[in-house]
């Protein structure tokens, strides 16, 4: 299928590693010119040159590197230096740490709500206008399954990402956005093998004496795939969102987790 997309700009925060990458590899190999954003510029350089040495990924495709922290606004000024006028936009950063919830002070809490929930919400603010005025625009926001199914431990992250969905819900569906083929959704990752779900098992394995085998194979046998999503497949769908296929998609929250989540809706 031919997404409809080549030539597009896209904007993909937390880039360099994990879903972030898939998504960028996804809408590379779609022809959409792509600006990763990440911290560390080792592995975001290593991205980069995945990407331009990638075969798929067909040749004028622009790939390039912006090493800034998305959750700051001098970051976010140092992304918009590069280029204002992306037609597509993923957000994404590092999810809050786990913990009980005792021990989050107001710091703790402002940290987490300016990562998961305000920079979404300020990378929106400076996107859809011009999104609307060129009458296409995609942003898809890299939330958490724990949106729908919250885990006791990841409160920062359950609370924080609730407001971007509840704040996402009511601006996907105002009428000037969804009237000129802007959208906005989110994507709710299950376990994706990736570095932070392998930080997240290295935990578990120095907590309870388990071996990481033994860890991963309790982990897998709790999702009805019996396995993990890998970044590729994330990625995909993420590029099917930005896609002119799924214009009559807005304001939805898309479960890619192997079928974890028990519920109906
Ligand atoms: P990952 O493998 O650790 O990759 C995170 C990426 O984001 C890296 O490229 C990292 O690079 C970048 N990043 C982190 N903080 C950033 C910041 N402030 N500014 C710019 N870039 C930043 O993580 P992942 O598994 O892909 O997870 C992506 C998101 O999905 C996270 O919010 C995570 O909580 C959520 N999630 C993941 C899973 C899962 O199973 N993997 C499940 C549910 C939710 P630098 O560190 O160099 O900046």
């Amino acid at each position: 299928m031919d997404l409809g997309i080549a030539g597009r700009w896209a904007l993909v925060c937390g880039a360099s590693k994990g879903l972030g990458f898939g998504c960028a590899q996804a809408l590379a190999r779609e022809g959409v010119h792509v600006v990763l954003v990440a911290r560390g510029v080792p592995a975001l350089q290593q991205a980069v040159d995945t990407l331009k040495a990638d075969a798929a990924v067909p040749k004028g495709t622009q790939v390039v590197q912006v090493a800034a922290d998305i959750t700051t606004a001098e970051g976010r000024a140092a992304v918009f230096a590069v280029r204002k006028d992306f037609d597509i936009v993923v957000t994404n950063a590092g999810g809050p740490p786990p913990g009980d919830f005792r021990d989050w002070d107001r710091d703790a809490w402002i940290k987490a709500v300016d990562a998961n929930m305000l920079t979404p919400i300020e990378l929106i603010k400076a996107t859809v206008d011009g999104m609307v005025a060129r009458g296409f625009g995609r942003i898809v926001n890299i939330t958490s399954s724990a949106v729908k199914a919250p885990i006791d431990i990841l409160g920062l992250s359950n609370g924080a990402r609730s407001g971007l969905t509840g704040f996402v819900a009511g601006v996907a569906r105002n009428r000037k956005l969804a009237g000129a083929d802007v959208t906005i959704n989110n994507l709710l990752p299950g376990a994706f093998d990736t570095d932070r779900l392998r930080g997240t098992m290295e935990g578990a394995v120095k907590k309870t004496g388990q071996t990481m085998e033994a860890v991963r194979a309790a982990r897998m046998a709790s999702i009805p795939a019996h396995r993990f999503g890998t970044p590729e497949e994330f990625g995909a769908t993420c590029a099917f969102l930005c896609s002119r296929h799924a214009s009559y998609i807005t304001g939805q929250n898309v479960l890619i987790d192997g079928g974890a989540y028990p519920g109906t809706h």
